[in-house]
């Protein structure tokens, strides 16, 4: 009988040992609003369950030309986070916050510090006195610089969270560099390596991974290009043996495919952004579907 009474006590004892103390995120994940999917991804890889997060885009519109819905205002009412590119790229999202007018929200540029590249065609893209090209997510190195500033956003309001966030971000980061070498690997061997692209979204993709962008059917997001520029690409495409164009599903497809039915130029799609096209649901799988449709299309 004693016996039993101490093991009862050993078991008792035991078991209030192993009382894991209620997670006070548990009751309340935090809530993230994104402007982008990527970034969408990029929060819910490093934030796990602690997080609740919805981008406000889907992937199908352009991230330049978007018209904030009433219920994007609810979103970011109710939220504690805002996370955003900056640079510019989202010259509608000032006014969604003003007009949700939230002063617990938190809004996270996850773009500073990161080294930019210039090109006249794209400071058109800058309103806020940025000078540099805003589309930094594709090129995976500087996607890690994004990825860090959620990370330590989400660890500022969280403090408990952070070695969870930590040990996330690490493995995603053994996950991104695998997905770069696979398209370092897969783009290697291709000897022209030329391309033309619809509008001004794809130098850090082209300088990480050796591509050469000859020139932009759109000089300035979201504008129509004048006849002469649209003949200038023809030419070029026909003197430098150009073999690619690159549209997007989120652009009007016309002037890519009337060029390329002028030249014999294949016109591929590829999406900047997660969720544009089947497959593309996460960073990593648009990053290599994009590869991928370029390998292709490139040999
Ligand atoms: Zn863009």
């Amino acid at each position: 009988m004693r016996h039993l009474y101490t093991l009862f006590l050993l078991l008792i004892s035991y078991s209030l040992l192993n009382i894991v103390p209620p997670r006070s995120f548990a009751a309340q994940p935090i809530k993230v609003v994104t402007t982008l999917t990527l970034l969408e991804d990029f929060v819910r890889n490093v934030g796990g369950e602690r997080v609740e997060v919805r981008s406000l885009l889907s992937g199908l519109e352009s991230e330049h030309t978007y018209t904030p819905k009433p219920s994007d205002i609810v979103a970011v009412k109710e939220a504690r986070m805002l996370i955003k590119i900056g640079l510019g790229l989202e010259v509608w999202v000032d006014s969604l916050i003003k007009n949700a007018s939230n002063s617990k929200l938190v809004v996270v540029n996850t773009s500073s510090g990161i080294p930019l590249l210039r090109s006249e065609e794209v400071d058109s893209h800058d309103h806020d006195g940025h000078l540099g090209n805003p589309h930094i997510w594709l090129d995976p190195e500087r996607s890690k610089v994004i990825i860090r500033h959620i990370t330590e956003a989400l660890s500022d309001i969280d403090p408990e969270g952070r070695n969870i966030y930590l040990t996330n971000q690490a493995g995603y980061f053994k996950k991104i560099d695998t997905m770069r070498s696979k398209i370092e690997d897969k783009l290697r061997s291709i000897k022209n390596r030329k391309i033309i692209t619809h509008h001004p979204a794809w130098p850090y993709f082209a300088q990480r991974f050796k591509l050469q962008i000859v020139d932009n059917i759109q000089l300035q997001a979201g504008t129509e290009p004048s006849a002469r520029h649209i003949a200038n690409i023809i030419n070029r495409i026909k003197k430098e043996d150009i073999r690619v164009i690159v549209s997007e599903p989120q652009l009007n497809p016309k002037v890519p495919k009337s060029i390329s039915e002028e030249t014999n130029a294949k016109m591929i799609i590829l999406t900047p952004i997660p969720g544009g096209l089947p497959g593309t649901g996460t960073y990593i799988e648009m990053m290599e579907y994009n590869a991928e449709q370029l390998s292709s299309a490139l040999r």
